[in-house]
């Protein structure tokens, strides 16, 4: 079984709800077992502006699903909550992403694992923090160590 991490993103729709349901529905993957997941955290969104503040957190799993099988599920959980791609960075009601699968990187024209842009995200690496603070992001460091440089304010615990 590998251990994977999801990071998870709602700003419309009741966000609290969407992301609640879509933790219920990791929970229910074949093949797999939701180990933990953090709080939830409300976050400033980060490209346009004009949208709502998203309600962020971030999910542990084991899993024997290969990393493309996996995306192919969350993709059907993101459909399942009316995801539409407007805009990039846009309002959506979830958004299902893969932070790390093992220890590998992982190429594929569709995934690229780690994420790349999980270790600048604050919304990803203080609900991470709160897991795992020593899990550490291959070339980048340890997530305890990534916070400190995430902007004081921009990431604040809900629930
Ligand atoms: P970002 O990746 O910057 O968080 P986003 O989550 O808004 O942006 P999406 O519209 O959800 O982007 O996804 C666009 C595509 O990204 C998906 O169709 C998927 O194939 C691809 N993708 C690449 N790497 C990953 C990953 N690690 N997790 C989820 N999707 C990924
Ligand atoms: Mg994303
Ligand atoms: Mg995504």
């Amino acid at each position: 079984m590998a251990n994977v991490y999801i990071g998870l993103g709602s700003n419309t729709e009741q966000p609290i709800n969407q992301i609640t349901r879509a933790l219920s529905e990791l929970s229910a993957l074949p093949s797999s077992q939701l180990v933990e997941h953090s709080g939830l955290y409300q976050t400033r969104p980060i490209g346009p502006q004009n949208q709502p503040d998203f309600v962020n957190a971030v999910a542990q799993l084991k899993t024997s699903l290969s990393p493309l099988v996996l995306l192919g599920h969350l993709q059907i959980i993101e459909r399942r909550h009316r995801r539409l791609r407007i805009q990039k960075w846009g309002r959506r009601t979830l958004d299902l992403d893969i932070l790390l699968y093992g220890h590998v990187p992982f190429r594929h024209p569709r995934l690229t694992i780690p994420h790349p842009l999980m270790h600048k995200r604050g919304f990803v690496l203080i609900p991470l923090n709160e897991l795992k603070p020593d899990l550490m992001i291959p070339g980048k460091g340890k997530v305890k160590n990534l916070i400190k440089r995430i902007k004081p304010g921009t990431v604040s615990f809900l629930t």
